[in-house]
């Protein structure tokens, strides 16, 4: 089982101010994510730029992942994507306080990508921004049909009620 994802950086380190871009596209498994939300097999799209400094590397760019999960209102598979924009900085020695560390001349990307996917990730997802979601009290899915639950709130019957005391003397 591989968790890391090494790029060899010996060369931008040499060269203070120097730059590359790269495309990678691993698997969810390959990064060692374990999480419901996706699937092993998917791809994640890593697409960076790495920027060495005089005591260290930035790495900035996009990852993009596909999840899948239970809309929290109506239960029915949502679907979407992870989008996020990273800036994360790389160190040999780590003074930053949320860099990550360059081991020999080697960053793992593993770690880094793993940590902002999840955080990215919806933990109470919705198949659609709109969705009705169930009826509380019949179960019934709002998206698509209709109850007579709803409506009891301004049932006629309590206005009659509501009228009833409204003209009973005080006493
Ligand atoms: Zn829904
Ligand atoms: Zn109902």
């Amino acid at each position: 089982m591989s968790n890391s994802l090494l790029i060899n950086a010996a060369e931008l380190l040499r060269r203070p101010g120097s730059e590359r871009r790269f495309t990678l596209e691993p698997t969810i498994a390959e990064l060692g994510i374990v999480d419901s939300r996706f699937e092993p097999d998917t791809a994640v799209v890593i697409d960076l730029r790495l920027e060495s400094l005089t005591d260290g590397i930035v790495v900035d760019g996009q990852l993009r992942a596909p999840w899948a999960g239970a809309c929290r209102r109506c239960l029915a598979a949502a679907v979407g994507e992870v989008v996020c924009d990273v800036d994360e900085l790389y160190q040999h020695v780590v003074t930053a306080s949320d860099a990550f560390e360059i081991v020999g001349d080697q960053i793992d990307l593993a770690r880094m990508v793993r940590e902002n996917v999840l955080l990215d990730a919806p933990l109470a997802p919705l198949c659609r921004p709109d969705c009705a979601g169930l009826c509380p009290t019949c179960g019934i899915d709002l998206n698509t049909a209709a109850c007579d639950c709803v409506s009891t709130v301004a049932d006629p019957r309590w206005d009659a009620l509501s009228q009833l005391k409204a003209n009973l003397p005080e006493q």
